[in-house]
């Protein structure tokens, strides 16, 4: 039995460390393009904060440890260029020698991940510009802040790594300007949310523009100065970070006929099986189910990737497991406050066609008089119909990551608000009220359905 993993990191990964342990026998062979594997990419932005810190230590393997302890057959620096389903072989150009190979599988897993968008600006090659996904694009970067020693970032795109390298960026004393093609940034959340995140980068001297539109980057009046020439007057920079989001990277699957879904990602069944027989696929390259709407949707995340990468190395070994599929639940530190999601949000309730109040809450986060208490912002989407809660979000102070964490256990047990209003949650005052913001929050949408029924 050989199974081949295409893609090294979070998925890949995953699924060659399964496979091996469930069919010790196997012959696992993962080709990665990159010169690194298994990295914790969602670390970068922490990493640069820190310019004492090699970028090493978000490695969580090396391929000879992969090699050595775990008998996986690494190579890096091999890129796949196509994969011949009729013969089940996949054709490997070997970069360091230019060699082109045909490899034979039995199974074969697709964990290509996804690929920045660089939108088609003049100037956006220019020295000075960059994007940040990988390992070696992160490396570029620290090098860059190390020896060029920027003062002024313009960051393209205010959504994830956007708000992440805002603060990162900001920490290692830059000025930075965030440029928003969408009238607010953080897109797919609601604008109670956005709003605390624009106070919070504020607070911090983050410029930020909405609303804007990029013409393109320009060469300044020094080598090292670029200027970003927009609809609302130029930006200069002497560092342009590209966050306008990612996209699956499917051209070898599309290509050899892998089905793709509505979002463009590869369609999976919830044993990660593609719709050609002995060929799985795993990770950001790949859509999974939303248990809320049921439907198949793109949301590319770090623990989605581990747990799908698991069920197809288990199951292209010859196990029959399931993914339960997902909620949509992310977060990010942003300065003193965290922002987070999880479930449906109104942009998703209007197309579904969902007829659901959003309801809006403030609670404070500590005990009555218990110092150092916080405000959290509460967003909750409630089906009018049925009060079943469709989705949740906050910004501010507190622990709101974990806070999202009940949300979203209780959106994968389908649950109404009246039932999350009865959840037993802890509480002493250094956490949280008597009644937590999760309780609150619950409590409100319940008034808000009475006071909007039909
Ligand atoms: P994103 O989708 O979060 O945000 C991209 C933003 O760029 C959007 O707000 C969009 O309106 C804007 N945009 C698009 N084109 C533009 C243009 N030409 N000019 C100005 N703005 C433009 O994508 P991202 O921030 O690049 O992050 C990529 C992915 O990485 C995310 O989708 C997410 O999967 C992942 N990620 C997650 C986390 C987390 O969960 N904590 C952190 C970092 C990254």
């Amino acid at each position: 039995m050989r199974i081949v993993v295409i893609g090294g990191v979070a998925a890949g990964m995953s699924a060659a460390s399964q496979a091996k342990r469930r069919a010790p026998s196997a012959d696992v062979v993962v080709f990665e393009r990159g010169g690194w594997i298994s990295y914790a990419s969602c670390g970068i932005p922490y990493n640069l904060i820190d310019p004492a810190r090699t970028l090493d230590d978000l490695v969580v393997l090396q391929a000879e440890e992969a090699r050595k302890d775990r008998g996986i057959d690494v190579r890096v620096r091999h890129e796949v260029l196509a994969i011949r389903p009729d013969r089940k072989v996949v054709e490997v150009r070997d970069l360091d020698q230019c060699a082109v190979r045909e490899e034979p599988y039995d199974r074969l897993i697709v964990a290509t991940g996804a690929a920045p968008v660089r939108p088609p600006l003049p100037g956006i090659d220019l020295p000075g510009v960059f994007v940040l996904r990988t390992l070696p694009e992160g490396a570029v970067l620290k090098r860059h802040l190390a020896e060029s020693g920027p003062r002024e970032a313009a960051i393209l795109g205010g959504g994830y790594i956007g708000m992440e390298m805002a603060e990162a960026l900001r920490r290692r004393g830059l000025a930075v300007t965030i440029l928003e093609r969408a009238e607010q940034i953080l897109a797919g959340y609601h604008d109670e949310i956005a709003r605390t995140a624009l106070e919070e980068l504020r607070r911090n001297e983050v410029r930020v523009q909405t609303g804007v539109s990029v013409a393109g980057i320009a060469q300044g009046t020094t080598p090292r100065l670029l200027v970003v020439q927009t609809d609302q007057g130029a930006v200069a920079a002497d560092l342009v970070l590209v966050a306008t989001g990612i996209r699956p990277d499917v051209a070898l699957a599309r290509a050899a006929g892998l089905k793709l879904g509505p979002s463009g990602a590869i369609a999976v069944d919830d044993r990660q099986r593609t719709n050609v027989p002995h060929v799985f696929a795993a990770g950001d390259c790949a859509e999974a189910t939303h248990r809320v709407s049921g439907l198949p949707v793109w949301v590319p995340l770090g623990t989605t990737a581990n747990k799908q990468g698991k069920i197809a190395g288990a199951n292209a070994a010859g196990a029959d497991e399931r993914f339960a599929g997902i909620v949509g639940s992310a977060a990010f530190k942003l300065f003193d406050i965290e922002v987070g999601r999880t479930g449906l949000g109104m942009r998703e309730v209007r197309e579904l066609g969902l007829d659901a109040v959003a309801s809006v809450s403030r609670h404070r986060t500590r005990g009555h008089s218990y110092p150092g208490s916080r405000t959290i912002r509460t967003v909750l989407f409630v089906e009018r119909e049925t009060g079943r809660l469709l989705g949740a979000q906050m910004a501010g102070g507190d622990a709101v990551a974990k806070r999202i964490d009940v949300f979203a256990a209780a959106l994968q047990a389908d649950m109404t608000v009246s039932e999350v209003e009865q959840l037993d949650l802890t509480y002493a005052p250094p956490f949280a009220p008597v009644y937590d913001p999760i309780l609150i929050a619950a409590g409100v949408a319940m008034k808000d359905l009475a006071a909007r029924k039909p």
